[in-house]
């Protein structure tokens, strides 16, 4: 088949490689004029770094990041608020701590042999007849035989599919930025540090950046309502400085060193829900089919095994019309359990509430010791929870 691609993220990347393994012609289209990643870094699950080994990355993957073997949170009383560790799941599993630039330029070497890459065009339309695309100046790509949508959690394709059931932005978004690790103690541990609802910053070993020079790099976040992310600036900066200081003095060491607020990335995320990710040649994948709110670390991982399962679908049922029915089949309930988590559980952690802070510092801390409890937290962390019941 003849493939058109809408977006070069990961979900986008990762569809054309195992696409165009499968055999077919693939064109992508990325609107940004060059190809970087966005953002610092991010967590791997288990459930994603199986994609990447389906794509033979694994062990470029390693070597690149940074093992995770342990979530850790603690609150302004430094009270465990939470304490997981991936080895409880399984002996051997563990998360992939990653820079944003490391995976992108993985999928990319690939990428480029087999695709063919179209910079510096922002896709507006899909037509008609589902089987071209149009640019921003109305110039038409194609036919396709299939088009994969994967632009993001604020696509724009999205909006006229008649698939939409909504895509609000959430209230809260967050600061992010890359740190030099150096000597920073907690090699093997996402640590967060919160006070209420309303503090909320963590720090993620994510290993190396593409072509190393060796050096270590760590993912500095720190959450804020919507309207202070979009004015982040020098004074805020100094805030979030003090909050830092206050709360976690081993980290303030490192955010000091940060004097210009242009230095992080401002993230908002929506809560995207569709009917269904498919209306007649066109799949939506990635953050533009089910974008959530980052607190449950599993977006990259769904990019992945999106593209994962739309390759195994095409492969068994050639006919788009046949195929992309089964894709949604094999995605659905994982996607629609962990859309409904992200939605419950990140009022926990970014909110205005006066009750929820105190309800989840009472609460989680036993509720990871019931083996039944801390079993079902530990699958939602590593990405295999895929059924409520079972
Ligand atoms: C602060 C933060 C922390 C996160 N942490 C984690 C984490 O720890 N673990 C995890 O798994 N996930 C994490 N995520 C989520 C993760 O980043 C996303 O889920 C993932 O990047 C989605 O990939 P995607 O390819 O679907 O979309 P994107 O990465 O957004 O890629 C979309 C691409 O499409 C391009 N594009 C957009 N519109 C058009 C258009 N009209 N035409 C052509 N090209 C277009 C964009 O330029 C972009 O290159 C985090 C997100 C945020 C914001």
């Amino acid at each position: 088949m003849k493939i058109g691609i809408v977006g070069y993220g990961t979900a986008g990347q990762a569809a054309a490689l195992f696409l165009a393994r499968a055999g077919h012609d693939i064109d992508v289209f990325e609107r940004s004029a060059e190809l970087s990643p966005v953002g610092a870094g991010f967590l791997l699950q288990p459930t994603g770094f199986g994609v990447l080994a389906a794509l033979d990355l694994d062990a470029a993957a390693l070597s690149h990041g940074a093992r995770i073997e342990r979530l850790h949170g603690q609150n302004h009383r430094a009270r465990t608020v939470m304490d997981m560790r991936y080895a409880d799941f399984a002996a051997a599993s563990f998360g992939l701590g990653m820079t944003r630039g490391a995976l992108f330029s993985l999928l990319h070497e690939r990428c480029r042999e087999v695709a063919s890459i179209r910079t510096g065009t922002r896709i507006d339309t899909i037509a008609a007849d589902d089987r071209h695309v149009l640019d921003a100046d109305g110039t038409a790509y194609g036919p396709y035989d299939l088009v994969v949508v994967a632009d993001g959690s604020h696509s724009r394709l999205r909006g006229n599919s008649g698939l939409l059931r909504h895509d609000p932005v959430y209230p809260w978004g967050a600061m992010w930025c890359l740190l030099p690790a150096d000597d920073w103690p907690h090699v093997a541990d996402l640590r967060q540090r919160y006070d209420g609802t309303r503090t909320m910053f963590g720090a993620l070993p994510v290993g190396h950046l593409p072509g190393h020079d060796g050096r270590r790099w760590l993912t500095y976040y720190y959450s804020l309502p919507g309207h202070a992310v979009d004015a982040f600036d020098a004074a805020a900066l100094e805030r979030m400085q003090c909050d830092v200081a206050a709360l976690w003095p081993e980290l303030a060491e490192r955010t000091r060193a940060l004097t210009d607020p242009a230095r992080l990335h401002r993230a908002r995320y929506r809560d995207v829900r569709l009917h269904r990710p498919w209306r007649g040649r066109v799949v939506w994948i990635g953050d533009s089919a089910h974008g959530m709110s980052p607190q449950l670390g599993q977006g990259v991982n769904m990019a992945l095994l999106d593209a994962q399962a739309l390759a195994a679908a095409l492969a068994e049922r050639t006919d788009p019309a046949l195929a992309l029915p089964d894709y949604a089949r094999r995605r659905t309930g994982h996607v629609a359990i962990y859309q409904r988590l992200s939605r419950w559980l990140t009022p926990l952690f970014q909110s205005d509430s006066r009750v929820l802070a105190p309800l989840r510092d009472l609460c989680f801390g036993p509720l990871g010791r019931l083996p039944l409890a801390r079993r079902q937290m530990l699958k939602i962390l590593a990405g295999s929870k895929r059924d409520w019941w079972r």
